[in-house]
């Protein structure tokens, strides 16, 4: 697909700010990876307020696992580190950033599924997380999503979790913010009974707060991560699933995950299968 020059691509360091990889390709002109490389900067959509995957730290600069699979990717582009001007995304503007070109991809635990690919493309799946359920410590009457019938439960606007529980707990009074660090909020304050989303999400909230929070139920959906990035845009979706297949086997992928999500969940899983879809 791209015509390799011949130059040694320079690693990048590890801590990453000032890294300033090489690219060891030229793309093809009029593609997004050669006008991204050609601008030497990218904007990335993410999450701010989600511990493990993408968390504002105390300089500004997000950190987690969301994070570290989209610098594998602006390294591939050959953009410095600090050239990578990562921006909040919340659930609900995912879609629409990127069809207005506020953003040139979301990688924001963004669940890969039909609805969103009407609107949007998917590079991946980077790996694949499930719906469950948090409470509090010491409640004791929720076991899971077929114990929330009159409890208010917390989601996001415009989640797959949110859409889900209507139909797996209709009976659940759903409240709704634009982040699951407002529902944490919300659980503690016993404004709300119970919290819904990705069983990662959950546990990087539970890792912020280890004596308030517990999961119960297990998890009742898959939720494969995907990058979204402009519909139609297949040359790009295809860079970064190669990309993606060539962190996966020369261990940046697993090296990103276990320095990450890796805190809570101890087990690296095999990175699942890249989609290469035809829309
Ligand atoms: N993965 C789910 C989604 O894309 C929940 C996490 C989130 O809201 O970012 O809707």
């Amino acid at each position: 697909m791209v015509a390799t020059l011949g130059l040694t691509a320079c690693g990048s360091d590890d801590d990453g700010d000032s890294a300033a990889p090489q690219p060891a390709v030229s793309f093809a002109p009029g593609t997004t990876m050669s006008r991204l490389q050609d601008a030497g900067k990218i904007t990335v959509g993410t999450k701010f307020d989600q511990n493990l995957f993408g968390l504002k730290n105390l300089s500004g600069k997000p950190e987690g696992f969301d994070v570290e699979i989209a610098e594998i990717i602006t390294d591939a582009l050959g953009i410095p580190r600090d050239k990578v001007n990562f921006v909040e995304t919340v659930s609900a503007n995912r879609e629409p950033f990127i069809q207005q070109g506020r953003v040139d991809m979301v990688v924001a635990t963004y669940t890969i599924n039909d609805k969103r690919k009407k609107v949007v493309d998917f590079a991946g799946p980077y790996y694949v997380a499930g719906q469950s359920i948090m409470v509090a410590k010491n409640n004791t009457d929720i076991t899971g999503k077929d114990s929330l019938a009159g409890k208010k439960v917390c989601s996001v606007s415009g989640s797959t979790p949110a859409e889900n529980i209507r139909k797996v707990a209709p009976a659940a009074q759903l409240v709704l913010f634009d982040g699951y660090s407002k529902c944490a909020d919300a659980l503690k304050n016993g404004q709300v009974d119970a919290v819904t989303t990705d069983n990662v999400i959950l546990l990087g909230l539970i890792d912020k707060d280890p004596d308030a929070f517990k999961v119960v139920g297990g998890t009742f959906t898959k939720e494969p991560y995907g990058i979204g990035i402009k519909k139609g845009d297949t040359a790009f979706r295809t860079f970064i699933n190669n990309t993606l297949e060539a962190a996966y086997s020369d261990g940046r992928w697993e090296k990103a995950f276990s320095s990450t999500v890796g805190k809570v969940e101890p087990n690296t899983p095999t990175p699942p299968a890249v989609d290469r879809y035809t829309p």
